[in-house]
């Protein structure tokens, strides 16, 4: 089973975010279907607590939208 990326943490992953370094974004996309080492699968706790290093933007590109 997948967990999210945090540590300790246990709750079932409901997105991927990855880091694009050349254009200082962090970017939410929908959980990938095979978990990829470079990327960081995060629970929708984590997904909301997510907070990008300083002068960075955060996209959402997930296409299904998840009911807070
Ligand atoms: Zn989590």
């Amino acid at each position: 089973m997948r967990v999210c990326a945090k540590m300790r943490c246990s709750q079932e992953p409901v997105a991927t975010v990855s880091l694009a370094y050349t254009e200082r974004m962090v970017v939410v996309h929908d959980l990938s279907d095979e978990r990829d080492p470079n990327l960081l699968d995060l629970c929708p706790e984590h997904v909301r607590r997510m907070t990008p290093p300083v002068g960075w933007v955060v996209q959402d590109r997930r296409t299904t939208t998840v009911a807070v």
